[in-house]
């Protein structure tokens, strides 16, 4: 324990906004339409390298949840909630599936982020 595993998604990536951590693929996006106290969120099936909070019960606009904040596990800023059950049963598709706030994160192919930091070698006289 103490160790942090990060794991490394490849292709269109959902990232922290903080730390820019891997937190999501955009295959496992199920709806860009969730909203939140802070505006806009998505709803994905899985998301990685995110700590789960205490459960509680909360009151949403879709009716009673069970829901736990989850957080970056290298920043350590909430970047969303789980849903870990809903009361109604129009909502059970929610349950085990994580949203993630549209304001807490940034995506993006990772490739274009890429900076080449190799030091550029200048003193070779027969390049
Ligand atoms: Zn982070």
């Amino acid at each position: 324990m103490g160790r942090i595993f990060v794991v490394d998604l490849e292709g269109r990536i959902y990232k922290c906004k903080f730390c820019k951590t891997h937190l999501a693929l955009a295959d496992d996006l199920v709806s860009r339409g969730f909203h939140c106290r802070r505006g806009k969120a998505y709803l994905f099936n899985k998301v990685v390298n995110v700590t789960v909070g205490p459960q509680e019960e909360r009151a949403m606009l879709s009716g009673m949840h069970t829901v736990a904040d989850i957080f970056c596990c290298c920043c350590g800023q909430i970047v969303g909630w789980k849903y870990e059950a809903a009361h109604e049963e129009s909502q059970k598709y929610k349950e085990k599936k994580f949203v993630l706030e549209r304001g807490r994160i940034v995506d993006g192919v990772d490739t274009e982020f890429y900076i080449d930091t190799r030091p550029t070698i200048s003193d070779t006289e027969d390049a």
